[in-house]
């Protein structure tokens, strides 16, 4: 039997740890006996870990369980405080760093002005920024279990690299490893309408449906695909990228130089510039929106029109991904329940045209502003508690993911070894 890491890091990254911290995840308090039955680790091991995890404070003992046969097992919970996870929403001005940790509660947020123009200074300059949120926190990075990054743009999250991003303007860089290899720990990073989606399924209101199309609106349009609790990545990276797919027959001309493109009606922007050439008025978003509210004719038709392309756009998610469900990301999920019973009521006209029999939802973000960032944090809590190469651990997990997959649904057999967060090595 090997001794476990002294620090904390690598301990809580350990295959029998981590086991053991993702069934006191899944399952609330344990008792020692019961994290042996759940986990099929000997009752030693089990007493064995439990102490080194309460040695590092990351598990303590609760209360005692009365029992009749006179025995008192002790419960015990993890503290998640000594389980931090940093997420990003990685803009270049403002980027915003958000403290949190396994349950996704929002504990410090900080905005960071990132200046420098090449990637590997940015990169940099961001690190520093989780660096001092981290320090100013009380914490020590080593207990951080990791940091998620949400970037606008096409992401290859298996191999931790912005394809390339307008906002960043980025061409192929690897930052998951050089964020990584700056701070020491494990980075991760997806497509922002993709990292929400997550953010929905595992902390929002609706991570009771498992398939679901998430719209990102309001200034950039993407969609985050969750089919059967996996999100839908896609050979390329680029599920989801349905901003330029026109959905509106001889519509607005786009910058892309088709027409009709679902971007040019969601883009707020763009809309207030419509607004403008139409009333020769520029106002702001929540100008424009109060107006629509209040039975401004062109602002209402320019709603509507929204609406009509939102419904074409459920529609599509509707018939080719069998979703019943569309988060709408945005100030167009939440400026008004009617906009969004008015997009429902389309799309559920399609579908039963076409004779889908089926009953469809259209609902708001349940994260509001905080979605890509949250996203953010779910990319490392959701690896954490399904990790590659991982034996399930029994119950909700286990019957979630899927025996023979791992972590969204790739099999096992294709596990990477070089992002792992549990290595075999504290196995006995
Ligand atoms: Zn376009």
């Amino acid at each position: 039997m090997r001794r476990s890491s002294l620090t904390s890091t690598s301990f809580i990254r350990s295959y029998n740890a981590a086991s053991i911290l993702r069934t006191m995840h899944e399952e609330g308090a344990c008792t020692r006996t019961s994290l042996a039955r759940t986990t099929k680790m000997s009752p030693a091991t089990v007493s064995r870990i439990i102490g080194q995890l309460m040695g590092h404070g990351i598990v303590r003992e609760e209360s005692r369980i009365p029992s009749s046969a006179g025995r008192k097992p002790v419960l015990l919970r993890i503290d998640y405080a000594k389980l931090p996870i940093v997420g990003v929403e990685l803009r270049r001005n403002p980027a915003t760093i958000l403290l949190s940790n396994l349950r996704g509660e929002r504990l410090e947020r900080r905005s960071c002005q990132l200046g420098t123009l090449e990637s590997e200074g940015l990169i940099s300059e961001l690190a520093g920024c989780i660096d001092r949120l981290i320090r100013d926190s009380g914490l020590e990075r080593a207990q951080v279990l990791g940091v998620g990054l949400a970037v606008s743009g096409v992401v290859d999250h298996e191999g931790g690299r912005v394809v390339r991003s307008l906002d960043l303007d980025w061409h192929d860089v690897p930052v998951a490893a050089v964020l990584g290899r700056k701070l020491g720990l494990p980075a991760l990073v997806e497509n922002d309408a993709n990292a929400a989606a997550l953010a929905e399924l595992q902390f929002g209101r609706y991570s009771e449906t498992t398939s679901f199309m998430y719209l990102k609106t309001e200034t950039s349009v993407g969609a985050g695909i969750v089919l059967q609790g996996e999100l839908l990545n896609g050979p390329g990276g680029m599920a989801g990228e349905i901003a330029h797919v026109p959905v509106i027959r001889g519509g607005h001309p786009c910058p892309c130089g088709q027409r009709g493109c679902l971007q040019t009606y969601l883009n707020v922007p763009d809309v207030l510039a419509r607004y403008r050439s139409l009333t020769g008025e520029a106002v702001e978003r929540e100008t424009f929106f109060e107006r629509a509210l209040g039975g401004d004719p062109t602002a209402r038709r320019l709603v509507d029109e929204a609406a009509e392309a939102l419904a074409v756009a459920s529609s599509f998610a509707g018939a080719l991904l069998d979703v019943n469900l569309v988060v709408v990301g945005g100030v167009w999920g939440t400026f008004s329940p009617s906009f969004l019973q008015r997009v429902e009521e389309r799309f559920q006209a399609v579908g039963d045209r076409t004779g889908l029999n089926k009953k469809v939802a259209v609902r708001g973000s349940s994260l509001g502003d905080d979605s890509d960032l949250m996203g953010a944090i779910g990319l490392v809590s959701d690896r954490w508690l399904n990790p590659y190469g991982s034996v399930p651990v029994a119950g909700r997990a286990g019957e979630r993911r899927g025996m023979l997959l791992g972590a969204r649904g790739r099999p096992l057999a294709s596990a990477r070894q070089d992002d792992l967060y549990l290595s075999r090595g504290e196995t006995e």
